[in-house]
């Protein structure tokens, strides 16, 4: 069973004349620990789509299956509890508290849900994020690229299932945006953490194991990083050999037709 299964999703807005399908009988699946991009133009439908699959949105029909449940079935209580504990979602504006620090900005979803923090992985998370020095700064005190890895930190503290980045480095310069995908790797990798980010920057849509294409609401392509085999040498049979040796005999010819 995979991770994520949508199955012919569509969410429609508006009627008759001004009807938009902003996601169009959309169907993929994602594996755990998978880490894929999607990308297309604007107002192609990603962020519809990842706001679905978020439990912050609620889709005209079709599903999404998450560990094999159905989360578009789910009623309005039944979603909060899966968005506060299945799911992480960065945005492209940081989305933090203003008057919580750092840490508390980090830990908020777990003090939400009136559970402990694990002090131990706040510390090491803080570290990877390499905001130890900046605990209990205020975001205001911050760089966007800083703010935007409290809300990195903020998405993973909680071990979700599934973290979803909305175009997470649109708002960043290259240098910032880089170290943003950077984490995000990281976080797939160290923790093996399933992600779906979405960007309409195919530099850093390379980052990831997949690209899914948007256009008009419509998956148009999907595409797995092809890891190649190193590549067998040819074998060198009786014929190939005779074929090197006349090919250097000529060469030599040459070679010495300039001496002369
Ligand atoms: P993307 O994130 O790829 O830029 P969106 O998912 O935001 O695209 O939007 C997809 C389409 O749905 C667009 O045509 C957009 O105008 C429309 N749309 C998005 N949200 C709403 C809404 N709340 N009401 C009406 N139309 C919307
Ligand atoms: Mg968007």
């Amino acid at each position: 069973m995979s991770m994520l299964e949508v199955k012919n999703l569509v969410k429609t807005y508006g009627k008759g004349d001004s009807l938009v399908k902003a996601v169009d009988d959309v169907s993929f699946k994602v594996e755990e620990g998978e880490f894929v991009a999607i990308i297309g133009a604007s107002g192609s439908g990603k962020s519809t789509l990842l706001h679905m699959i978020g439990g912050v949105d609620r889709a005209t029909s079709g599903e999404i299956l998450v560990d094999g449940e159905n989360i578009a079935k789910y009623r309005a209580d039944k979603l909060a509890v899966f968005r506060r504990e299945k799911v992480g979602i960065i945005y492209q504006f940081y989305n933090l508290i203003p008057v919580l620090t750092v840490a508390e900005n980090i830990t908020l979803p777990v003090d939400l849900a009136h559970k402990k923090p694990d002090e131990k992985y706040l510390a090491e998370l803080i570290e990877t994020l390499g905001l130890t020095e900046r605990i209990k700064y205020l975001p205001n005190q911050l760089s966007g690229g800083q703010q935007q890895r409290v809300a990195i930190g903020h998405a993973l503290f909680n071990h979700p299932k599934i973290v979803l980045a909305d175009e997470p480095t649109g708002n960043l310069d290259k240098k910032s945006g880089d170290e943003i995908v950077h984490l995000l790797k990281e976080a797939n990798q160290k923790y093996h953490q399933t992600i779906i980010l979405v960007t309409h920057d195919m530099s850093i849509a390379e980052k990831a194991d997949r690209i899914i294409t948007f256009e008009d609401g419509k998956i148009v392509s999907d595409q797995k990083k092809y890891h190649e085999e190193p590549k067998q040498a040819d074998e060198i049979t009786p014929e190939v050999e005779a074929e090197i040796e006349r090919i250097e005999k000529s060469e030599e010819e040459h070679e010495g037709s300039h001496e002369s």
